[in-house]
């Protein structure tokens, strides 16, 4: 039987009245695993009443007691990470390992709020002026709000919700349609940590439910994560409508691989990197810059690997990658492989037309691979998220940064070296917001912030550690003094320190 998905309102289990569900489907089997309700703006209003209604106590609860609640989720996190893992294979297909390991990424951000009473101190300035002192207190922001996307059921969500309750603020979290399961069982395990009711909801749904969130006046901050076109609306309506927006968008990430490097490491950086959860990561390497004469041995290497690539169900260890989220991005995906053909690009590894022997119903494609690719086509500069990976080349490292520091998008970018000249140019000069030198997906661990720059980010600040604790806080900042004596009297001008 599919699972039948609630919303989780002040606590409680609440099934869907909208009279609109949607299947969730096993991507590797096509079967349907679960139901979920998309909610309606009145279901997502009661959401966010609750999360009002819990907000005064919650931020009047003190740092360490709130932080305990997190050291006790961890445990509890830890006991559940194989129950976990395979609710991410069962609705996103990709391989158990590496939804473990998405699991271990998302629980490190719980390890970092668990210090939030030393994140979220402030600081005191003892003597102003005469008998003045100052101090500044970051304060929550009241009902913050999460939107995430398909590809990272509980590591995206967990950027965002455990900080932001860790900070004193209650939180309304609208997950993936497409990939539910996950988040809801986080969320039940928050409460069996002994978060009180009301602090964390999550509503299920779609559009209606997100423009709920973006325009609601109780609603105070919005952090997005998904498509670029989304991510647009998500931060031009919530920052129309008065909020703190972190809005992170779509990614098309380079690989810049020197003459110098070892062929080796970066083959297998690479693989990696554009295959590993069949490219649909927001990290995933999707164009590898060749520079000069390393163009003709890279390609060979790699189209030999992509061959042996092993496609199949997560739940299978020997797999290296599963299938994609659903039927209808499969044949995107395909269209593109398509499109790369008409516009030139040699495709030197064709994964079109695979088939999965016993899950002939699943989303699989093949590893695609195109050498000879041009910062014109569309294969290019449109994100394709699927295991197609475009080779660009190049005479000379100039010429790799302006193909990288070209695109519109600018997530992540790695380069592969021994010089380290040549490393230090890079970094300094490249415009992504996350960059790797000999390490092909450079994802910030969870006490440094993750986040791109140009079309992969719109607002100011990158999720999760210390610019995380910052968007979900307010700085305050108090002067005061107690003066004992004669009055000083009206003073009409700016104040000065005296
Ligand atoms: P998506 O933009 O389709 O959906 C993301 C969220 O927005 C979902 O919760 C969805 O319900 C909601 N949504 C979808 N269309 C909407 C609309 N028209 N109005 C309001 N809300 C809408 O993204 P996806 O397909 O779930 O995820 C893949 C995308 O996410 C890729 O582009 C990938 O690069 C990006 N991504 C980015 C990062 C990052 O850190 N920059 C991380 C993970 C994924």
């Amino acid at each position: 039987m599919p699972r039948q998905l609630t919303h989780l309102i002040a606590g409680q289990p609440v099934p869907g009245t909208s009279g609109r569900a949607l299947d969730v489907t096993d991507s590797a089997t096509g079967a349907t695993v679960a139901r979920v309700p998309l909610a309606s703006r009145a279901e997502t209003e009661a959401a966010i009443a609750a999360a009002v209604t819990a907000f005064p106590t919650w931020a009047g609860t003190p740092p360490v007691k709130r932080a305990r609640v997190f050291f006790r989720y961890l445990q509890l996190l830890e006991d559940h990470k194989d129950e976990l893992a395979s609710l991410i294979v069962s609705e996103h297909g990709k391989v158990y390992t590496d939804a473990l390991g998405s699991i271990q990424r998302g629980l490190e951000v719980v390890e970092f709020v668990c210090g939030a009473p030393n994140l979220i101190r402030g600081s005191f300035t003892e003597n102003v002026g005469t008998g003045i002192d100052a101090y500044a207190v970051r304060q929550p922001l009241g009902v913050c709000a999460g939107i995430t996307p398909f590809n990272f059921p509980a590591m995206v969500p967990m950027w965002m919700f455990p900080v932001a309750i860790a900070c004193g603020n209650t939180f309304v979290l609208k997950p993936s349609e497409k990939a539910p399961s996950t988040a809801a069982r986080l969320a039940e395990l928050l409460h069996e940590a002994g978060l009180p009711e009301g602090v964390l909801q999550v509503v299920h749904g779609d559009r209606e439910a997100v423009d709920t969130l973006l325009t609601h006046p109780d609603v105070a901050a919005v952090s997005f994560v998904g498509s670029t076109p989304v991510a647009e609306h998500v931060y031009a309506t919530a920052a129309a409508h008065g909020k703190r927006v972190q809005a992170l968008g779509g990614a098309k990430n380079h690989l810049v691989v020197m003459p110098d490097a070892d062929l080796d490491q970066a083959v297998d950086g690479l693989m990696g990197a554009a295959y590993g959860s069949a490219g649909e990561r927001c990290m995933a390497i999707s164009v590898a810059v060749a520079v000069g004469p390393v163009a003709d041995a890279l390609v060979a290497r790699l189209a030999e690997r992509v061959r042996a690539l092993q496609i199949g169900p997560g739940t299978d260890p020997g797999n290296d990658m599963g299938p994609l989220i659903t039927a209808e991005h499969r044949d995107r995906v395909v269209g593109y492989v398509g499109l790369g053909v008409e516009e030139g690009a040699e495709l030197v590894v064709d994964g079109r037309g695979l088939v999965v022997p016993g899950y002939e119903r699943g989303y699989f494609l093949g590893g695609c691979l195109f050498d000879h690719v041009s910062p014109q086509m569309r294969i290019y500069r449109e994100e394709i998220f699927g295991p197609v990976l475009c080779v660009v080349r190049v005479p000379d490292f100039e010429s790799a940064l302006a193909v990288v520091n070209g695109h519109e998008y600018a997530n992540g970018a790695a380069v592969f070296t021994r010089d380290g000249d040549c490393a230090r140019h890079f970094t300094s000069r490249v415009s992504a917001g996350m960059v790797g030198v000999n390490v092909p997906i450079p994802v910030p661990m969870a006490f440094h912030s993750f986040g791109g720059s140009k079309r992969s980010l719109f607002g100011d600040t990158h999720v999760h550690g210390p610019e995380g604790v910052h968007f979900y806080t307010r700085l305050k900042t108090v002067t005061a003094r107690w003066p004992t004596g004669i009055r000083a009297g009206a003073d009409f001008g700016m104040p000065i320190m005296k």
